[in-house]
Order: C-alpha cells, then sequence, then structure tokens
C-alpha cells in the first residue's frame, strides 16, 4: 500500500490567514516551512487513490502530487473518494471543492455522515451539483475496491465523543465522532493507523498503536499548558480534544511504550514548537525515536 502525506498542519494551517504569531510569521517568511491541513492519500488498486479527509486546501494538495491527478481521458481521476476520520471544518470542507464530479464517495462513520449532512447540509447544498454517497465503516473491515482487485481494508476505531462546535446542538448520541483508521494491505499484510485526532489514549486506541506497523498521530500540541501560554485558549491540550506529545500522560511516553512499527506526528497547530525542525523539541522527539511527519512524504506499507 502506497500513502502519500498531503498535508500536516491543524486547522488554519501554517501560516495561518489571521495570525501574526512567530511560527505563522516564520511560515511567511520561510516558505518551506509552510504546512497544508492535515491529510492522507492512499492507494487501493493500481491508479486508484482516497483521500482521508477533505481540506481546505485540497485543490491544492491534489495539484501538488501528479499521481492524483486527471486523465488521460479529459475527465478521468484516479480519486475515487474520501475517507473521514471526523465531521471537523477542517477535515470536511473540502467536500464541497469536490462538487464537480459525478459523485463523492464519503467513507466514515455513520455519526460523522450525519454531522456533514444534518450539520453541515452538505447533501442538500451540493445535490443540483454532485451527489453524496456514504459508505459507513465501524470496527469491522471492509474490503475497499474489491472488484478491482483492491487489496486495503478499511476499519474505524472510536476513539472519542467529541463533537464539531457547529454540531453541539445536533440530536445525534453516537460514541463514533472521532474515529481513528485502520487501513490494513492483505498483500503485504502490513496495517497503518491514522489518528490525527485523539482525546485521550484509551485501550482499543493502545490496541490499535501495539498491532500497527505505521502510526499517524495527533500531534497538536507539544505540551498540556500550550492553548493558554499562546493566548490562544483558556483550555488545556486535552481540553481542547487534543492529547499534548509530552508529558507524564503525553502520547510520547504512550508510544515509546506500545508501538512497534514506525511513529509520525502530524496535526500540528501553529503554536507547536514542533513546526521549527531546528526546534529543541524536535531534537528531544527525535531522541525518542519519534518524528514530524514531512509534507508530501511517501509511506509504503
Ligand atoms: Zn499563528
Amino acid at each position: 500500500m502506497r500513502l502519500r502525506v498531503l498535508g500536516t498542519a491543524a486547522g488554519g494551517g501554517l501560516p495561518q490567514w489571521n495570525c501574526a504569531c512567530p511560527g505563522c510569521a516564520g511560515a511567511r517568511a520561510h516558505p518551506e516551512l509552510r504546512r497544508r491541513h492535515a491529510s492522507l492519500a492512499f492507494k487501493t488498486s493500481p491508479g486508484r487513490w482516497y483521500l482521508v479527509n477533505a481540506t481546505p486546501d485540497l485543490g491544492e494538495q491534489i495539484e501538488a502530487h501528479p499521481e492524483l491527478h486527471p486523465g488521460p481521458a479529459r475527465r478521468h481521476t484516479p480519486l475515487a473518494g474520501v475517507v473521514l476520520t471526523d465531521a471537523e471544518l477542517d477535515h470536511t470542507l473540502g467536500i464541497a471543492r469536490l462538487r464537480e464530479g459525478e459523485a463523492v464517495e464519503i467513507w466514515s462513520s455513520p455519526t460523522t455522515y450525519r454531522a456533514v449532512t444534518d450539520g453541515l447540509g452538505l447533501d442538500r447544498v451540493l445535490s443540483p451539483y454532485t451527489e453524496l454517497r456514504h459508505r459507513p465503516i465501524g470496527p469491522r473491515p471492509v474490503r475497499m475496491d474489491p472488484d478491482l482487485a483492491g487489496t486495503v481494508d478499511v476499519s474505524a476505531v472510536p476513539v472519542s465523543s467529541k463533537r464539531p462546535r457547529y454540531a453541539r446542538t445536533l440530536d445525534l448520541d453516537g460514541q463514533d465522532w472521532v474515529v481513528a483508521l485502520r487501513l490494513h494491505d492483505t498483500a503485504t499484510g502490513r496495517t497503518l493507523l491514522y489518528a490525527p485526532s485523539v482525546a485521550a489514549w484509551t485501550p482499543a486506541l493502545g490496541d490499535a498503536v501495539a498491532e500497527a506497523d505505521c502510526v499517524i498521530l495527533d500531534g497538536t500540541f507539544w505540551d498540556e499548558d500550550e492553548p493558554g501560554r499562546n493566548g490562544m485558549s483558556p483550555a488545556t491540550s486535552t481540553g481542547m480534544g487534543h492529547l499534548p506529545v509530552t508529558g507524564a500522560d503525553g502520547s510520547a511516553v504512550r508510544l515509546a511504550r506500545s508501538a512497534r512499527g514506525s511513529v509520525y506526528y502530524t496535526h500540528l497547530n501553529n503554536t507547536n514548537p514542533l513546526n521549527d525542525p531546528a526546534s529543541e523539541e524536535n531534537r528531544v522527539l527525535a531522541e525518542a525515536g519519534l518524528h514530524v511527519a514531512a509534507e508530501g512524504m511517501v509511506i509504503d506499507l
């Protein structure tokens, strides 16, 4: 299974349009530090790719990678659909950018799809342009593109019931608001776990991490106090739905105990010192054998 990292930033990206914090200002001055919204593409069979999360940068993310370009027929695209980890705006706004297609396949938990339709109204708004087709995913693996000799089984590990702010009043009580995706290649026997939003280290998440050959995990905040220290929110990192990287209960300690494969962090907020490859925090992380995913990197599993 081939995977391509299309972006590694949390909501807002780096730089964020209305932010002059040191991280954003640095990325404006040094384009090599810029990060697009966190996203991934993976190939299920030759010439057939899926996006994981549809970000506001989706158009640029497609253009940056030739394997995702249309052709040779004028309207043939290798993009077969979108798999969602949750319904946050930075993971769903890109769906509207796919309206020129005949249909958009959305693979997600039932709760996330209800948020996209009943909360965002994307099915209604887009119906004059295209058709949304839901493919539900849950803990039981589903083979993607079996008729095309696809070898990827997708499943979802619920990781939190944190809902997007716009969905707070929706009458939905699902526990699958946020999931970690397991992508298992039946040909190679190898598995990727993609979890860009992790509020707490649950036993199910721990098991999935321990089984995976590669883990790409929530690195939104370096430590618990980062949102408050930067004037972003009075809440802690965990209070904002993101387990921090460091600290006694941080993800780095947990990963060091349970991960057996390679590990990369993604979904970095623009306040995160890990955005700067030369930072002391990056050195500390590397000493623990952990790294930040690079924009555009390829992972073969
Ligand atoms: Zn900023």
